[in-house]
């Protein structure tokens, strides 16, 4: 028996690993692949940072896992097709007879899973990328729910019946003697240096957020000059740290936080529950992987794609303080804030008249947590084409949202410093100011939003 490790870079709750420990000694044989394929990941769209951030967490394993007496071998292969082969002769050679893996969601990984057992590898899955099992929370009906709210209902009620799986920490001191030796690293760039491993998160930031951030987290959420939010989302995109984990201490710190839904702490899990709907859709609408509007009636729109309006989008030149400032924190840091991340996929898709897809493309591309069911998801609920999405005649005004959300203009100084010297009754939308000082300082506004407005609800009408 060996075992694969994919999207589940970690010891902590890895029910494939813990599968694979309880076996008799008999049974296996202590070595464990990791394919660092980068032409797929590219293909994919994953960015350098996310690429760099699960190299820095495969080498940590690579050492983590020695103690264990396991040897994790991290094989560079370019894609999907080049893992299959390569297993199947490693099986053949080796003759094995179990391949312990968790699965993962999207949909050319699971072709891949097909491939491998139309070839004979014997793969044996597990599920390590949700709190419950996805096709376990249904309506009546025995669908997969249309609604966030009445999902979240039926996704407590179940955990309340059942519980969830959280099978914990590894015993290293159970392990036998280490017999691995020259453990294996690979080179990374460095880009993601600025995000801790996620042993040390989970030691340090996400204790610290549950005891002093998270009882202000529903105040302090939508501001993005303020670290309100506890910055998990890339362990839980590259699944270095288990959703089931997040909850166990959650409960741990909360124990009756799911009977009180309306209280500041659950507006988290409310979060958190929230990921949970988008994979549990893209589970049963597969669809959603192959750029598919979930809302078919808006599949044949057509959208303008103008490049050069699409590049200023990118580079953070709309001439929208706002949506520039969030567009350069994405650039800069490989990160944006939730309410910013609504903002400019709201102006894309309807003050530009942008396809969501391109949007959605390049967030991949610069994200160090992107997540196809969470970036799909809240695409396609900005760009109103979703599942339980934001009704098409809603258009976020780029001002009023600057004015509520960054009412002194701290976070869009940060990223625009040429709008340093702007006073903050100004810095929303400063082109009269800059106007009537005759300074030269910023980007004209690439169009006018109460036209913009008309023009998105005739175009989705
Ligand atoms: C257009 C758009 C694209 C997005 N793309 C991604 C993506 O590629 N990867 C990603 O992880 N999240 C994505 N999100 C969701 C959300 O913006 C991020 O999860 C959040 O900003 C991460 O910061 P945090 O960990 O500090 O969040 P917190 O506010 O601390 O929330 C905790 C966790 O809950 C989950 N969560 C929070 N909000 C959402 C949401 N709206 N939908 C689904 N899960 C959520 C995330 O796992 C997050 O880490 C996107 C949202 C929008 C509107």
């Amino acid at each position: 028996m060996i075992l694969w490790f994919r999207n589940d870079l970690r010891t902590h709750d890895n029910p494939a690993l813990h599968y694979f420990l309880t076996r008799p000694n008999s049974e296996i044989t202590r070595k464990a692949f990791f394919f660092v394929s980068e032409k797929q990941w590219i293909e994919h769209d994953w960015s350098e940072i996310k690429i760099d951030f699960i190299k820095r967490h495969a080498n940590a394993l690579v050492s983590e896992l020695a103690e264990l007496n396991i040897d994790l071998e991290l094989v560079l292969v370019p894609d999907f097709t080049a893992q299959v082969t390569f297993l199947k002769n490693y099986c053949d050679t080796n003759k094995i007879k179990e391949v312990i893996a968790n699965s993962e969601l999207e949909f050319n990984e699971q072709q891949r899973d097909s491939n491998c057992l139309a070839q004979g590898i014997p793969l044996t899955l597990f599920e390590a990328d949700v709190i419950i099992p996805k096709g376990k929370v249904l309506n009546q009906s025995g669908a997969m729910f249309k609604v966030f709210t009445p999902f979240k209902k039926a996704w407590i009620k179940y955990i309340a019946a059942h519980g969830f799986d959280y099978l914990g920490k590894v015993n290293t001191t159970d392990a036998s003697p280490c017999n691995v030796n020259n453990v294996q690293q690979i080179e990374n760039s460095n880009t993601s240096a600025a995000w801790p491993l996620a042993k040390e998160y989970e030691s340090t930031a996400l204790i610290s957020f549950f005891k002093d951030k998270i009882t202000e987290y529903a105040d302090y959420r939508d501001i993005p000059s303020i670290k309100g939010t506890s910055g998990i989302s890339p362990y839980l995109a590259a699944g270095v740290i288990s959703p089931r984990f997040v909850l166990f201490s959650l409960l741990h710190r909360f124990p009756d936080l799911l009977l009180a839904t309306d209280s500041k702490e659950f507006s988290w899990l409310n979060e958190i529950i929230w990921r949970e709907f988008y994979r549990h859709l893209m589970f049963h609408e597969q669809r959603l992987c192959k750029h598919q509007c979930f809302n078919q009636k808006y599949q044949s729109l057509s959208w303008s794609n103008n490049p050069i309006t699409f590049n200023a989008w990118c580079e953070g030149k709309t001439g929208y303080p706002l949506v520039d400032a969030a567009m350069r924190q994405l650039n800069q840091t490989g990160w944006m804030h939730n309410r910013l991340r609504m903002v400019v996929a709201s102006f894309l898709t309807k003050h530009l008249l942008i396809d969501w897809r391109l949007g959605e493309k390049y967030f991949m591309q610069h994200l160090i947590d992107g997540d196809l069911a969470s970036n799909n998801g809240g695409w396609q609920w900005a760009a109103s084409t979703g599942c339980d999405a934001q009704p098409y005649f809603r258009v976020f005004n780029p001002i009023r949202q600057s004015e509520r959300f960054d009412p002194d203009g701290s976070f869009i100084r940060k990223y625009l410093p040429e709008l340093e010297s702007i006073p903050a009754k100004h810095v929303h939308f400063p082109h009269q100011y800059i106007e009537n000082q005759q300074l030269a300082l910023y980007w004209p506004p690439i169009v006018e939003h109460k036209t913009a407005r008309l023009q998105a609800l005739a175009f989705y009408k």
